[in-house]
């Protein structure tokens, strides 16, 4: 289900029948000229994240002048980052600049520096960040990085390296691991054997997505679903929308190899770039209880940073999209003796086996 328009720099669906390979990608980074905080955000967070993405992805990134449009190439990802800079006080020429990287089909993300009080505390007036800045990128096409990090040095809401990186490989490779897609006629079978016994949850899913908003950017971006059986899986695939979802969204998996970071898989679509830690989740939780029918990964904009259930937030950040993620998780499930946990800064798992229980789970959390 693609609801991004063709022009856009936005995911969508037919870029993910393949894992990208670097030479597909082109990265660019455009420092702020008017930021003071310039020279410090292209020491402290892009050369650091493209250091990483060079030895892990192979990817590597090209400075661009403030103001430059790369020459579209359709047949390639483009990515540029641009910042740092304060998206409640974006001047309409940054504006005007960001929209056009988006229209040229440009995949344009940009890093926050919020300036502090001398306290170090939020200025007043950032609350209206959290309905501002989702509406701007809307309107101009382009996705700010959420600003997590306090930099008491410089006084800012910032960003760190590590959420470049994970950007970057969300908005251009998306996968960490190594899918091999299988044709064989009895795994296409069990898909489709599996699309008709799930087509009625998949619906319910899709109706609780709109009715309690479960996602914070895009519907197709956010959130993933796992169906577990024995010795197999049926998982979401890619850039599926939550909201309008359907079995030709989902995928069958069949194996996964950690050791490899690999899984096979049957499909239209490369299974969810969250799959890994799911897969390996249902997997541990069989073999010390009892396995769940269902997983739901999905974002919600208030729980994942506001006030209530603080307990349930993972000691640690976790990094999506990797087997050993499913580890990490386990381990919180258990010490917490709960079906749901806040993974720190990014969205809900929660475990179980039918969807009237995640209904009444929605029911009785999210509101
Ligand atoms: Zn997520």
């Amino acid at each position: 289900m693609v609801t991004a328009a063709l022009t856009s720099g936005n995911l969508q669906a037919a870029d993910y029948c393949h894992k990208r390979r670097p030479a597909d990608v082109r990265c660019f980074y455009v420092i702020n000229p008017r930021s003071p905080h310039g020279d410090w955000a292209l020491r402290e967070i892009v050369r650091p994240a493209f250091r990483a993405l060079r030895a892990e992805c192979g990817l590597s990134a090209e400075a661009l002048p403030y103001g430059e449009i790369p020459t579209a190439r359709p047949d390639l990802i483009t990515y540029v980052v641009y910042g740092p800079t304060d998206p409640l006080l974006m001047t309409g020429d940054e504006k005007a600049y960001l929209a056009a990287l988006s229209a040229a089909g440009v995949r344009t993300n940009v890093v926050s520096a919020y300036e502090l009080t001398a306290g170090g505390a939020d200025r007043p007036g950032y609350e209206r960040a959290a309905t501002v800045v989702p509406d701007l990128c809307d309107e101009l096409d382009v996705n700010a990085i959420y600003p997590d990090e306090v930099d008491r040095c410089r006084n800012i809401r910032t960003n760190t390296w590590q959420d470049l990186y994970t950007n970057v490989i969300g908005e251009t490779i998306r996968l960490k691991y190594t899918p091999a897609r299988s044709l064989e006629p009895g795994d296409l079978a069990v898909r489709h054997r599996l699309g008709a016994e799930h087509a009625w949850e998949i619906a319910e899913l899709a109706r609780l997505h709109r009715e309690h908003r479960l996602w914070q950017r895009k519907p197709w971006t956010d959130g993933s679903i796992v169906f577990t059986h024995d010795g197999f899986w049926y998982v979401s695939q890619t850039v599926t929308d939550k909201t309008a979802m359907s079995p030709a969204d989902f995928d069958l998996v069949t194996s996964y190899d950690e050791s490899r970071q690999a899984l096979t898989y049957t499909g239209p679509r490369l299974p969810s770039s969250d799959a890994p830690e799911y897969l390996m989740l249902s997997s541990l939780l069989s073999m010390h209880g009892r396995r769940p029918r269902l997983i739901v990964h999905f974002h919600h904009r208030e729980l994942t940073r506001g006030h209530r259930y603080r307990e349930l937030v993972t000691a640690a950040t976790v990094e999506c999209g990797r087997f050993a993620a499913g580890r990490q998780l386990f381990a919180e499930l258990r010490e917490r003796r709960s079906d749901w946990v806040i993974i720190r800064e990014h969205g809900m798992v929660w475990i179980g086996d039918s969807t009237g229980e995640f209904e009444r789970f929605c029911h009785r959390v999210l509101h």
